[in-house]
């Protein structure tokens, strides 16, 4: 039965209140669009969310973001959506905001292009033609992506080179040191690099993006999505959680609204999808798309899922660091792509949350590596309250183990530990309604670039893509899938002009 709302019809309706899905309701709500955006959690935020657990405030997925310097691409977009109305962030370490500690061997990456090429001419003296023309690689490769310039593109989607390119095969090329390659790969676990497949695009932006300078929120992440409600507020534009969608529903060829899980219809004349191009076409019934293409979005590959380890620590015992710790037991960064459960963990980031009224303390840490979605998939299909004592076994048994390789770092936390909580790839896959948990979305493939791609356009005319699965994930790259499926109701010129008037 269709509920109360299907009178008021709407301009856009968002599907899913991730990143992207606010960014894009604040974009055409300051544009004049009514926008309603419909959150299946209670929570909005989708990975950007935080949750309580024992008095302290976990953040889920964000831990850091880059180029958040004056004048720099991502402090232009947070201006523009006010997210520094409110929000303190910290400058990470410049001498080392990312400490990676790789089969053994410490690396302290310093921010800023040219100290990142001092440090790596004086590890390597030897090495310095090749860093010269990693460092020439990155930034060609960065200026060629206009959009990710905040200038105009020719069009949405431009085959580059750098997308067939792959990563560690350019990476190889560079130079035949074998600890140089591994430390230009270093950032590895901010995008699940597959050793196979990872495009050199996607590289050259994630490294630019947090080596040109790399912050972290002060306090909980979910002051994001709290921030950017309150700009869709402004405009007159709605939020609603606990509004599963659970059905297009179709007039025709194309799209009238949505059905949600308790009956609830909303009735737009256009549809954005922040949810996994897979998830989407769920909401389909049969016979409403094309075949070739359901099958297309449901079967594309994604990015590993992980496992996180919240821990609970005595106050005023463990002091805060302002880097983010990367240990890789094997000296092999791409670990992802030969990840083998029988010898997890082999890796960990750990992450010092900012926080205040103690900011030289922390009382609690995140810990967080990868976890394929077969290891938890024998309860997939249970209700999270029901997986019953296996699943707890199974959940304890893996923090006991990735705990254990964190203490070898870092002795001193085995006493302060009062309590923890975990997440697996099920409860992502909870969290994000996509079908694996995978941190970061779909996987770009360098050996199809478009056929790995997600377009922000949809077979049915009124349907449009954003978030991580479009161009990129991550805070920089979802913010620029806003404004590539924005551009198809607004001046994308304009709009960049405002971004950059910001
Ligand atoms: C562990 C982890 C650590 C990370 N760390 C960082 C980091 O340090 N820095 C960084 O830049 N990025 C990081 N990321 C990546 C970043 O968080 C994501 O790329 C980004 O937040 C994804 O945003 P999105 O807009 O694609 O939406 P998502 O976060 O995927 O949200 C989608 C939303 O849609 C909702 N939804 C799903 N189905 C439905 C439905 N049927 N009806 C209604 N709503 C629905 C979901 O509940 C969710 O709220 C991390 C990710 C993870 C998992």
């Amino acid at each position: 039965m269709a509920g109360i709302e299907a009178e008021i019809p709407y301009n856009v309706i968002i599907i899913g209140s991730g990143l992207a899905g606010l960014q894009c309701a604040v974009i055409l709500g300051r544009k004049g669009y009514r926008v309603l955006v419909l959150e299946k959690n209670e929570h909005i935020g989708g990975t950007l969310q935080s949750f309580d657990y024992k008095g302290v405030s976990f953040s889920t997925g964000m831990h850091y973001v880059g180029s958040l310097d004056e004048g720099q691409v991502l402090n232009r977009i947070f201006r523009y959506f006010n997210l520094f109305d409110g929000i303190r962030y910290k400058r990470l370490d410049e001498h080392g905001f990312d400490v990676f500690n790789i089969g053994g061997k410490k690396y302290a990456f310093p921010m800023g292009w040219s100290a990142f090429e001092n440090y790596l001419k004086t590890l390597f003296p030897e090495e310095t033609t090749a860093i010269q023309n990693y460092i020439n690689a990155v930034e060609s490769t960065v200026c060629g992506q206009e959009i990710f310039n905040l200038e105009n593109p020719a069009a949405t989607y431009v085959e580059k080179p750098s997308q067939s390119i792959n990563a560690w095969d350019f990476i190889c090329n560079l130079t035949q040191n074998a600890e140089l390659r591994q430390v230009f790969s270093a950032l590895n676990f901010v995008y699940a690099g597959d050793r196979n497949r990872t495009p050199w695009y996607v590289h050259a932006l994630i490294n630019h993006y947090f080596i040109s300078s790399s912050y972290r929120v002060v306090g909980a992440s979910n002051q994001i999505p709290q921030r950017l409600y309150q700009e869709i507020e402004k405009t007159g534009g709605r939020v609603l959680t606990m509004q599963k969608v659970t059905q297009l529903l179709f007039n025709e060829d194309h799209l009238s609204g949505v059905r949600c899980a308790d009956g609830n219809e909303f009735k737009a004349e256009m549809i954005i999808s922040n949810i996994h191009p897979g998830s989407t076409m769920n909401l389909i019934e049969p016979g409403k798309i094309k075949k070739s293409y359901r099958n297309r979005l449901e079967q594309k590959t994604d990015t590993l899922s992980c496992f996180a380890l919240y821990l609970k620590l005595k106050p005023g015992k463990f002091r805060y660091q302002n880097f983010n710790y990367n240990f890789y037991l094997q000296p092999d960064v791409w670990y992802a792509s030969s990840y083998d459960e029988r010898l997890w963990p082999e890796h960990f980031f750990l992450h010092f949350p900012a926080d205040e009224p103690n900011p030289q303390w922390v009382d609690h840490l995140s810990i967080v590596t990868y976890m394929s979605f077969e290891e938890v998939s024998m309860w997939k299909d249970l209700p999270s309250n029901a997986r019953g004592i296996g699943y707890k076994q199974f959940k304890k048994e893996k923090a006991e183990k990735l705990l254990a390789l964190v203490l070898l770092q870092f002795p001193e936390l085995e006493n302060l530990i009062t309590d923890y909580t975990t997440a697996t790839p099920l409860t992502f896959r909870e969290y994000v309604g996509s079908p694996t948990g995978s941190m970061y979305g779909t996987l770009r493939d360098y050996k199809f670039p478009l056929a790995s791609y997600v377009g922000v356009r949809t077979k049915i005319h009124n349907l449009y893509f954003t978030g991580q699965n479009l161009n990129l994930h991550g805070v920089m790259g979802v913010s620029i899938s806003a404004l590539l499926t924005c551009a198809e109701f607004v001046d994308l010129p304009e709009l960049l002009n405002e971004i950059n008037d910001s």
